[in-house]
């Protein structure tokens, strides 16, 4: 029996959804097809499979005009001094489109090739001294979005385009943000967080797959094993190479999930119980759990490093040990000394000691 529907889509494509799937025909996945089996039945599971690798993360105060909780696949917004160090950060095919945002002193000395008011680019207020010493040009509009009927928008979950050639936001003491009279709350998502929406399927089936891959949710959720749509939309797009995801820490040798940063294995309580916090200090908001979506190789402006292969579940508070730093690095940093100061006590051979640093960083 097929387990992908395979019906023929315009442009040569074929629908990837689950053979007797119900709504319309997709090369897209839904979410629910690729965690059926029972994640999706569960709000932390869905939480932590689903809504982590695929919004981005909260921002507020200065940087609150970068867009928080939205798709990653949104569109993506450039500050100027990375455009300068990589122009083809504004070519690249981004799902949602892109602009450069630049201060108004930056604008004032000269606008690089390349890039047009408007049209790719647009100019941020974020001072209130800006507005007195660089104001707007007497041409310009203030940035705005439109929706598919032209009407200007506050969100881009509305949107379908948008236009101005300025955008501000200004805190006005205890009166909050200014906005200039624009209502846009936002002009696009942080460059490093920006993933595809055919990699956000990727990305929540490996997630989904290494949640499967704790023995104690499928004692849970009462599966013998992952099910096999999920395995087959991986396995047909190279998304499950077990070698991969085992050298990259997410899986141990026995195909158990396990936490890239310090190797133990992972459990379903860890997965989705509520993290124990201390009397005096609980945030009323928090809905973490012991695990959290860890980045092997860092989120870095100019990269891409929310993609495949990149992500696995791991401890909060290895998460946090992690910091900014690649698993490998904070893992030489933090145990390296201590590993080689309890090397230098004992007597072993140097080749001893190598071999018991590369298995313990490697
Ligand atoms: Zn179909
Ligand atoms: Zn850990």
């Amino acid at each position: 029996m097929p387990l992908i529907c395979d019906h023929q889509l315009p442009a040569g494509e074929r629908c990837e959804r689950p053979h007797n799937h119900l709504q319309p025909h997709s090369v897209l996945p839904n979410w629910n097809d690729l965690l059926q089996g029972g994640l999706n039945n569960e709000p932390k599971l869905r939480d932590k499979v689903k809504r982590s690798p695929t919004e981005t993360a909260g921002k507020g105060g200065e940087w609150g005009f970068l867009q928080n909780k939205v798709s990653r696949a949104s569109k993506v917004a450039i500050p100027l001094e990375l455009y300068l160090q990589d122009n083809t950060l504004l070519t690249r095919p981004y799902d949602g489109g892109c602009l450069v945002y630049l201060t108004p002193a930056q604008f004032r000395s000269g606008v690089p090739t390349g890039l047009t008011l408007g049209r790719n680019s647009v100019v941020l207020y974020q001072r209130a001294h800006e507005l007195d010493d660089y104001p707007p040009d007497s041409s310009w509009s203030i940035f705005e979005l439109l929706d598919d009927q032209g009407f200007v928008v506050d969100k881009w979950g509305k949107a379908v385009s948008w236009r101005g050639h300025y955008y501000v936001r200004i805190k006005r003491g205890s009166n909050g943000w200014d906005y200039g009279g624009g209502q846009a709350k936002a002009i696009g998502i942080r460059q490093d967080e920006y993933c595809s929406r055919r990699d956000q399927r990727f990305i929540v089936g490996q997630i989904a797959y290494l949640a499967w891959s704790i023995p104690g949710t499928r004692i849970r959720l009462n599966q013998p094993d992952a099910p096999a749509y999920l395995v087959e939309y991986l396995k047909r797009h190279q998304m499950l190479d077990l070698d991969r995801m085992r050298g990259a820490g997410m899986l141990n040798s026995n195909g158990t999930a396990q936490c890239p940063f310090c190797r133990a294995p992972l459990s379903y309580e860890e997965l989705i119980d509520q993290a124990p916090q201390q009397i005096g200090r609980q945030l009323a908001s928090s809905n973490a759990t012991a695990l959290h979506m860890m980045h092997i190789e860092p989120l870095k402006m100019g990269q891409f490093n929310h993609r495949p292969y990149n992500l696995g579940l791991g401890h909060a508070k290895c998460n946090h040990a992690q910091g900014e730093d690649s698993i490998r690095r904070s893992v030489e940093f933090l145990f390296g000394r201590r590993l080689t100061a309890a090397l230098d006590e004992t007597d072993v051979s140097r080749e001893v000691r190598d071999d018991v640093w590369h298995r313990a960083v490697d």
